[in-house]
């Protein structure tokens, strides 16, 4: 008997080795994943005029005719046959005829396989495979009178020899040990695994191979799904220490200050969170909130009540530049609590250490000191930089703001900083479909805050045809007319480009703001990237901004520079700011009412509704100009969708769809191996919805996995490692 790693040479001798030397498919296992690429019905002709030249392909067709002569050039005959579909015509040789004349007689209906070649006009395979249908000498009989499976290219090998290999192979393979449990099986009606490889295979109908296809998206959503529970289960079940505010505490004398009232929703993900942070086992809570919807407060109260039960809170970002607004407007926020141990600073007051990669070290080696005194209530800093050094005297709780740029591996990093795993809360602005947020933060609860403060008015957004000269000149104007009402502006470009004079910014490093774009496939290659430096001179020239402050802001500028550039802007000394995608992510700055995205093609559906999230912080409402070049295509359509609605989720959808998912996932999951093979999130939404309830259903009665060994092999088989530990250690 075979098992999937049996060697398929073992048992089909040289097609085995041909396999396995074009598309490394060396054992049974790897052969029944090769899954066809399609299907031909024997009973249907092929549309002969649908083919593309040079392509390999696989035809069904009728002989029209067969003729043979002599040939002018050198000794011996060929044989022409021409094939058709009934309305077109093409033509095969054989240049050895001897066999084939008596066979590809007018009328017989055939599979013909080959490559696509063209002669006079007209498409034509050279001494194709081919095996006849039907009547008497039917040599289709290895397909059982069902459906015709066509593989991908193998070199010297035709479709009919894989069949034929699969089949031998399925007469040595007595079961194949299944990943889904019977009874789960049997509750979605789902093939079991071996039978589904055989419908996938050796399909009778269409039927047989959605139903095969079922089976296996459910499989892959079910095994994944199940990793994710294990992983829950397995916090569930860690230590911690319960943090609960107290009274007369900072929450309490904090939210007395609080110069507007919370939303309702800020509220309610406010109780879930104190109901989380006072249990024994660690919280893991996504925060998923619009742009401007508020998270930081829920953040900081959070941070709060674990201070008050004499913990510490880490707060990490994304950017330099967003670490340190978060300082800036923390520190506002908390006012005199935040000068704990300072000549007039509240008597219950905490610290809040900043620690960025940029300061002078003695700054640092005071903060860091900050940090493991436990003097400092609050430590802020990017993902990189508490990663490395930071050392806590009692961590209780992790904060780490815009989760899409930060991984599993970091969050477990900080999580090794505690004595007792500490409480994490991810956020996230940018908000993900259902089926994405199940299947990448499965292991995670998840929170939602839709509605925005009130007072805020909506951003409105347009699209400025770049080409349009008159429009670009009113974009210019209107931002001078904002400037003028006693506001700010924001342009943004795609790139940092070469500052004037002779300084380069070195182009290998790179960093995620240069080439922001990542809408789809008409990325590097497409027309305008105007750079940061271009664009800032171009509009000091441009008459209707004269007179008007404007500086530039991007990653690569010294952090000290980019520090002081923002404080500016903030403090309303700066009127426009060009700048990269650096002021992305949780920019704050109430005055800036309204932002031009220059070449916005450039840019993905999420990242311009993030940028835009920028502006109309304040009271006055807010404008997005998107400027583009672009008429037509899917950059249009992405333009299109985020100047028709502000609904994120929504947009989020219509990134999706247009992006490759394996880029979403990736963004999400540093390194991993996980690769959704047969899963679409958004098409497969039912069936991941019930993959995850018989998962979590199948981890309440098992955490182990210690009666599903075959499912616990494949989790460790398709997962990571860091993952994996998870099981070994349940
Ligand atoms: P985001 O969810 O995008 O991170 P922030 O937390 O930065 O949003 O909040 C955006 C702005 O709204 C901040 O200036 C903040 O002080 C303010 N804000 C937060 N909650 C409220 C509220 N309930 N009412 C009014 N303003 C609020
Ligand atoms: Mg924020």
């Amino acid at each position: 008997m075979a098992d999937r790693s049996t060697r398929l040479r073992s048992i089909v001798g040289t097609v085995g080795e041909k396999l396995e030397k074009s598309r490394d498919v060396g054992t049974v296992g790897d052969l029944l994943d090769f899954l066809p690429r399609r299907y031909l019905d024997p009973d249907v002709v092929s549309d002969l005029s649908a083919l593309h030249e040079g392509d390999f392909t696989m035809v069904i067709a009728t002989v029209k005719s067969a003729v043979m002569r002599s040939m002018r050039q050198r000794k011996g005959r060929m044989l022409t046959v021409t094939l058709t579909d009934g309305k077109h015509d093409m033509t095969t040789t054989f240049f050895k005829p001897y066999g084939h004349e008596g066979r590809l007689t007018p009328g017989r209906r055939g599979m013909f396989a080959g490559k696509v070649g063209r002669y006079r006009g007209t498409f034509q395979l050279t001494h194709p495979s081919y095996h006849l249908i039907g009547q008497d000498g039917d040599e289709l009989d290895v397909y059982d009178g069902g459906l015709v499976p066509v593989y991908l290219d193998v070199k010297n090998v035709t479709s009919l020899m894989v069949t034929e290999a699969v089949k031998v192979a399925f007469h040595h393979l007595d079961d194949l040990p299944d990943p889904v449990p019977p009874q789960v099986r049997s509750r979605r009606g789902l093939a079991g695994e071996l039978e589904a490889y055989r419908l996938a295979h050796l399909p009778r109908d269409r039927h047989d191979v959605a139903r095969a296809m079922r089976r296996m998206r459910y499989a892959e959503a079910f095994v994944v799904q199940t990793a994710l529970a294990v992983r829950r289960a397995a916090h569930q079940q860690q230590p911690a220490t319960p943090r609960r505010a107290v009274p007369g505490g900072l929450l309490e004398e904090f939210d007395a200050r609080l110069p507007f009232e919370l939303t309702k929703g800020q509220r309610e993900v406010g109780d879930a969170l104190a109901v989380d942070l006072a249990s024994s086992h660690p919280m893991h809570r996504l925060l998923q909130g619009e742009v401007g919807s508020g998270k930081t407060v829920v953040a900081l109260r959070a941070m709060l009540t674990v201070i008050d039960s004499g913990g510490q809170a880490a707060l990490l970002a994304p950017t330099e530049v967003l670490a340190q607004q978060h300082h800036r407007s923390i520190t506002a926020m908390l006012a005199d609590l935040a000068e704990g141990g300072m000549l007039g600073g509240s008597e219950i007051g905490t610290r809040v250490a900043l620690l960025t990669g940029s300061q002078p070290a003695g700054i640092r080696k005071k903060n860091l000191l900050e940090a493991a005194s436990g003097e400092a209530g609050i430590v802020i800093g990017t993902h990189a930089l508490i990663q490395d050094h930071v050392q806590f005297a009692d961590l209780g709780l992790v904060v780490v703001d815009e989760q899409h740029r930060f991984g599993v591996e970091q969050r477990d990093a900080l999580r090794g900083k505690a004595a007792q795993p500490p409480h994490v809360l991810v956020m996230t602005a940018t908000p993900i479909p259902r089926t994405v947020a199940m299947t990448v933060f499965g292991d995670m609860e998840t929170s939602t805050l839709a509605e925005l403060p009130q007072g805020r008015s909506p951003i409105s957004t347009h699209l400025v045809p770049g080409s349009n000269e008159r429009w670009v000149q009113r974009t210019w104007e209107r931002v001078a007319e904002e400037v003028r009402a006693g506001h700010q502006a924001y342009v943004v470009c795609p790139r940092i480009g070469d500052p004037p004079g002779d300084a380069v910014v070195t182009k290998e490093s790179s960093d995620e703001e240069d080439l922001a774009a990542e809408g789809g496939d008409d990325g590097a290659a497409g027309p305008a990237m105007t750079g940061v430096y271009e664009q800032f001179e171009r509009l000091r020239e441009t008459p209707a901004l004269a007179g008007l402050r404007l500086a530039v802001l991007h990653g690569r500028m010294p952090a000290d520079e980019k520090d002081a550039t923002m404080r500016a802007f903030a403090a309303g000394e700066i009127d426009v700011m060009v700048a990269t995608t650096v002021i992305e992510v949780g920019v704050d700055v109430p005055g800036a009412t309204v932002m031009v995205i220059v070449d916005a093609d450039r840019f993905g559906v999420s990242q311009l509704h993030q940028l835009r999230g920028r502006v109309g912080r304040g009271s006055a409402p807010g404008i997005c100009l998107l400027m583009s070049d672009v008429e037509e295509g899917p950059a249009l359509e992405r333009l299109t969708a985020v100047e028709a609605t502000t609904d994120g989720f929504e947009l989020s959808r219509v990134d999706l769809e247009q992006r490759r998912e394996g880029d979403v996932l990736g963004a999400h999951q540093s390194g991993g191996r996980r690769q959704l093979r047969f899963l679409q999130l958004l098409r497969d939404e039912t069936l991941i919805v019930e993959a995850q309830e018989d998962a979590r259903a199948l981890v309440s009665q098992d955490p182990a996995l210690a009666e599903h060994p075959v499912l616990r092999d494949r989790i460790v088989e398709v997962l990571d490692e860091e993952q994996v530990t998870y099981l070994e250690r349940g």
